[in-house]
């Protein structure tokens, strides 16, 4: 499956990746030589808005993919990687959004005092995140994106 990095100016753009379900890394505060390093050590295509490192020989010779990113509104930057890169949306809401790694599936006695009431009342499929221990289940974090998402 394609990995991604993100650069700086498309942080957002990361963490739509991962609610569609893709390993999206984000790199906030590294040089463009690091960044390419980067991608090529863990095999991540390259997100960027800067036309500049496009311009890379790496880039160019094929050694490093990258997509320049043609707007600057996240939901069209989505639009443009999914249709160029041909990526399906079936793992959808499988991945921390903060993190970046897979969820857990959990059974509801495991999360139950961590939610709110409202939601261990009317919920019953949760997941969690086994870095930062953030619970999720269908309708929260992910109800406005996902909507976006089922759109595309
Ligand atoms: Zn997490």
């Amino acid at each position: 499956m394609v990995r991604f990095l993100a650069d700086s100016n498309v942080g957002r753009l990361a963490r739509w990746l991962r609610a569609y379900g893709y390993d999206a890394a984000y790199a906030p505060h590294v040089d463009d030589r690091r960044l390419i390093a980067r991608a090529l050590a863990e095999g991540r295509v390259l997100l960027t808005r800067d036309a500049g490192l496009m311009q890379r020989r790496v880039v160019t010779h094929g050694t490093v993919r990258a997509v320049l990113l043609a707007s600057d509104r996240v939901a069209d930057q989505l639009r443009q990687v999914v249709a160029e890169l041909g990526l399906a949306g079936d793992r959808r809401l499988t991945r921390c959004l903060e993190c970046n790694v897979e969820l857990e599936p959990r059974p509801k006695a495991e999360v139950s005092d961590r939610l709110p009431p409202h939601v261990r009342l009317t919920q019953t499929r949760f997941s969690e995140c086994p870095l930062c221990a953030r619970v999720y289940w269908p309708g929260t974090h992910w109800e406005r994106m996902s909507e976006r998402l089922a759109a595309l």
